[in-house]
């Protein structure tokens, strides 16, 4: 069997990382999302767990000192990372891992990992994205400015990405993504092991 994909997925906040990835998972079971561990606080609705494990500065400290986490970033003032076991575990079993992280966790990835699959979902201008994260009204005024100001610095960082996907019309997006995907799990170098086994070749 072969092992699945890890999958980073960067975006500036509001690029629509979350819509795109929702989208993705309604239509593949193949898929799964890597839950990170974060020292900011739930937004209305999220669970912890799910969306996140929730923890403390001090708890976060305690897991990254026992080695359990893969990658980590310094986020608007919090601490984003991932948790390592279930990303090995899964993709072991053949499940595609999706990590939904910012641009330097994406970076320390790829050197670990440099078989990845990296994508940045960017939106068509600066005038989108802040009208996007607006309306979804989940942050406060200060933090919708931190957000915005650290999107200029993230765009930058695209070029280090092997996919760029405009969120423009979003079943387009959606599109792309799959088709990057699918294109990812044919190349010769994914499935060479199986030719071995199965045809000699
Ligand atoms: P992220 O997870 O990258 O922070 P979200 O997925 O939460 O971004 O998207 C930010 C907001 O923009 C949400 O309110 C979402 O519904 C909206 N949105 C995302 N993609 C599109 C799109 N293609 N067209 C219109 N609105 C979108
Ligand atoms: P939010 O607070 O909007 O959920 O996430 C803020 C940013 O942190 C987003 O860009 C998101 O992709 C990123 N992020 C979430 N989890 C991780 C993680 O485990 N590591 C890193 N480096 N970034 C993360």
């Amino acid at each position: 069997m072969s092992k699945g994909l890890v999958i980073v997925i960067s975006a500036p906040s509001g690029g629509g990382k979350g819509t795109i990835l929702k989208k993705l998972f309604e239509s593949d079971d193949n898929l799964t999302l890597s839950v990170s561990a974060t020292t900011r606080a739930p937004r209305p609705g999220e669970e912890n767990g799910v969306q996140y494990y929730f923890v403390t500065k001090e708890e976060f400290s305690e897991m990254l000192e026992k080695g359990e986490i893969l990658e980590h970033a310094e986020f608007c003032d919090n601490y984003y990372g991932t948790p390592k076991a279930p990303v090995v575990e899964l993709t072991e079993k053949g499940k595609d891992v999706v990590l939904e992280i910012e641009v330097k966790g994406g970076a320390q990835i790829k050197k670990l990992i440099p078989d990845c699959v990296s994508i940045f979902i960017t939106p068509v201008s600066l005038e989108v994205l802040e009208k996007r994260l607006r309306n979804r009204g989940t942050e406060t005024e200060d933090a919708i400015l931190k957000r915005l100001a650290t999107a200029k610095v993230e765009l930058k960082e695209a070029h280090n990405y092997d996919y760029i996907v405009v969120n423009d019309k979003l079943e387009d997006a959606v599109e792309d993504v799959k088709s990057i995907l699918r294109a990812e799990k044919l190349r010769y170098i994914r499935n060479k092991e199986n030719l071995d086994s199965s045809l000699g070749i």
